[in-house]
């Protein structure tokens, strides 16, 4: 493929702004001034290996994650365009973004400090001073021939993430695990080339062109599809939560190339292949473990697996080898000459004199901005409201949902772990069902409340309260308390008119009352049943059991 920029003939409305002139700058002349040092972060030991004299063990998957994350910021990492995903082709591109000559970078802090807070919630260790470099292809959507990117020293190393998914003999247990990360670098993102097969040209949108990214690299240490997906969709929820990353899979905030191979527990680990364009978690999840079967059949067919990067075909449910990267590509790495070391500093008091608090990155600074993680929001909830960690999983998993539960939980007296079951089964499946969000939920979290407070009170039965809440559902607008009136739902309790209505029953009934009398106390359900259906749900049920137990009692 030859086009080019030029030839592509697609730039236009190009940011007059030259890079060098943004204010930014000053950034950077502070910290060229500074002392490099390397920092050495200390990486921890790797897995001993399981030694084991018995028979073969069975071929394994091995995965490891290199994942991109886009950073949310209104300008590109070092220009001054602005980031956008569905703007006019080539609408949000600098001068620099196009490579033209003489434009230099500007570090852009803010993605910095997203990097630097990222690398916070994941445990890793921050490198004072990291160094960016230049990694060279040839690519029509790489102006410049190279991706500045963070070869030798990124910005961060050594973290964990903590991820869970539901396993165990009846997928009912919570299984909690972790995978470490070797490292985020912070990196340009290239532009989209746009295929037009019915033309036969390739034509070139620049407008993603150095957008900033975060890469992590995380270690091989998963073992199946489920596994990575379950980290992946753990790594979301936290760069949503923290607001570094949108983390939209499908619009390519968050982009995954998984590396599988196989193994046999204890032996070295096998040839891997790198799995991409994999573009949701559940894809993942079947890429990989697509590829860990096609592996194993490779290698016990006797044949041996090719180092190769192969793409993940959804339709097909298969991976197929990528035509395009068949050779080692050597990407001549060496230092970008326009970018002094990134310096980041620990607290204020280690500022040099004449630098601001603004002007830098001070890593306290960002640790105290930093939200409740998820992980947290978990264990709070299952602590404060003693619901199942399971639930808790389903209330952070979803956006607004914990919120929402907590609004209903301060507005009524029902038990937190009777709430959830509302929350999560009536709401969330009739939200689920529409496919709307919480806030687009048309009861409000006190709407709620008020219902679920009728029926605490003994005001209207559960069945009742079902009732009323497809009705609100329904009528927006409608308060619980207009429906029961409406509807004439209140319970029916230990009256006169219960009384009348189970003593129909009883007399309609006199096979079912004669087996009771004979010791059958299960037939008394069908009773209960018929005298539910007689009041529509609304009988108070301790009542009315009392009542037919007096009325069939020899
Ligand atoms: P390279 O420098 O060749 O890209 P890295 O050590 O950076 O290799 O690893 C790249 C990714 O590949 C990491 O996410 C790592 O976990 C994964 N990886 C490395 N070896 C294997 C393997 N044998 N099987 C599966 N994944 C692997
Ligand atoms: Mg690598």
């Amino acid at each position: 493929m030859a086009a080019s920029v030029a030839s592509a003939g697609l730039i236009r409305n190009v940011n007059n702004n030259l890079a060098i002139f943004y204010p930014k700058i000053l950034f950077h002349q502070v910290h060229r001034r500074c002392i490099i040092r390397r920092i050495c972060a200390s990486r921890p030991k790797s897995h001993s290996r399981l030694k084991s004299k018995s028979a073969p063990k069975e071929l394994t998957g091995v995965v490891g994650l290199e994942i991109h994350a886009q950073i949310h910021s209104n300008s590109k990492l070092f220009s001054g365009s602005q980031v956008g995903f569905s703007a006019p082709p080539n609408s949000l591109v600098s001068f620099f973004d196009a490579s033209l000559p003489g434009t230099l970078p500007v570090l852009n802090r803010r993605c910095v400090e997203a990097a630097v807070m990222t690398a916070l919630a994941l445990s890793c260790t921050i490198n004072k001073i990291s160094l960016f470099d230049r990694k060279h292809y040839f690519y029509a959507d790489l102006p410049a021939g190279y991706q500045i990117t963070q070869q030798r020293q990124p910005i961060a190393v050594d973290g964990t993430l903590t991820y869970s998914h539901m396993g165990g003999t009846k997928r009912s247990q919570v299984l909690t695990k972790t995978v470490r990360i070797k490292q985020i670098q912070l990196e340009q993102d290239s532009g989209k080339s746009l295929h037009d097969d019915h033309r036969s040209q390739t034509l070139i949108d620049l407008n993603r062109a150095g957008v900033g990214l975060m890469e992590l690299v995380m270690e091989p240490e998963m073992s199946c599809g489920e596994e990575a997906a379950a980290a992946v969709r753990e790594l979301q929820l936290i760069l949503q939560t923290l607001g570094t990353c949108q983390g939209n899979m499908s619009e390519g905030q968050l982009r995954v190339d998984a590396n599988v191979s196989v193994h046999r527990p204890g032996e070295p680990m096998g040839i891997r292949t790198e799995v991409k364009n994999i573009n949701s978690a559940r894809f993942l999840a079947r890429a990989i473990d697509y590829e860990i079967q096609r592996q194993k059949g490779v290698l016990e067919s006797g044949g041996t697996v090719q180092n190769e990067t192969r793409a993940y075909d959804s339709k097909s449910g298969e991976t197929v080898p990528m035509r395009d990267k068949e050779d080692l590509q050597d990407y001549r790495f060496m230092p970008e000459p326009n970018l002094p070391p990134l310096i980041v500093y620990e607290d204020n008091t280690l500022l040099p004199a004449g630098v601001l608090a603004c002007q830098a990155v001070v890593v306290e600074g960002v640790r105290e901005g930093l939200p409740e993680l998820p992980s947290i929001k978990r264990d709070r909830l299952v602590h404060t409201h003693g619901i199942l960690p399971e639930h808790s999983f389903t209330l952070v998993g979803e956006d607004g949902l914990m919120d929402y539960f907590e609004a209903v939980v301060k507005k009524t007296k029902k038990q937190p772990r009777k709430v959830i079951g509302w929350v999560i089964n009536e709401l969330l499946g009739h939200l689920r069902q529409q496919d709307l969000s919480v806030i687009q939920s048309p009861i409000s979290p006190s709407a709620l409340a008020e219902l679920l407070e009728f029926h605490e009170t003994g005001h209207i039965s559960s069945s009742a309260a079902k009732q009323v809440f497809q009705e609100m559902w329904k009528s927006p607008g409608k308060t619980a308390h207009q429906i029961i009136q409406e509807q004439d739902l209140q319970m029916v309790s230990n009256t006169t008119k219960l009384h009348d209505i189970c003593q129909r029953v009883v007399d309609s009934h006199p096979e079912e009352v004669q087996a009771i009398k004979n010791g059958n106390k299960k037939v008394l359900n069908k009773l209960i049943g018929l005298v539910q259906k007689e009041t529509k749900g609304r009988a108070d049920p301790v009542s009315m059991r009392a009542i037919l137990e007096e009325k069939t009692s020899s």
